[in-house]
């Protein structure tokens, strides 16, 4: 038996005056995103925000549904929508965030493993990483070079992907 380790990399700020300016901007852009966001049954709202290469920023947010398992979480929805509108146009980074007025939100929101999948899924699409950045609004901002930092694990068969 080998016991072996996974060390992951992330870079983690105080506040969001620390960032650069083009990751302060999207940041500010998620919690534009979650203006939309329609969540009556958990109160909690997530936002999304993805840059591309063009320039572009396209907008996620979580949309419930009174059947649960129809809702779908912010990060797919923007990624599934860039996926179907703006197939060629290269994802740089993506900014997340969420607030609730159930409680009090102390640190960055992650993206559930369904998320991190598709995440992925986009990284390996467009042979290059994504910037992650996690902005806990009035707290501290996660920011990771590439999915591979959250799910090291990331389920992707190179055999299934032969045309
Ligand atoms: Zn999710």
């Amino acid at each position: 038996m080998i016991k072996k380790e996974i060390n992951i990399a992330f870079e983690d700020f105080e506040s969001i005056e620390e960032l650069n300016k083009a990751d302060r901007e999207l940041c500010l852009e998620a919690v534009k995103a979650m203006e939309n966001s329609h969540s009556p049954y958990s109160k909690f709202k997530v936002g999304a925000a993805v840059k591309l290469a063009s320039g572009k920023i396209v907008y996620g947010s979580n949309q419930e549904n009174v059947a649960y398992p129809s809702g779908l979480c912010a990060e797919r929805v923007a990624l599934f929508t860039i996926g179907a509108n703006y197939p060629n146009d290269e994802i740089i980074s993506i900014a997340i965030t969420a607030k609730t007025n159930e409680f009090e939100i102390l640190k960055p929101v992650t993206p559930c493993g369904a998320c991190l999948q598709v995440m992925a899924e986009s990284e390996k699409k467009q042979l290059k990483e994504i910037e992650v950045l996690l902005y806990c609004i009035n707290g501290s901002i996660w920011k990771a070079k590439g999915v591979n930092s959250f799910l090291p694990f990331m389920f992707f068969e190179e055999r299934l992907g032969r045309a």
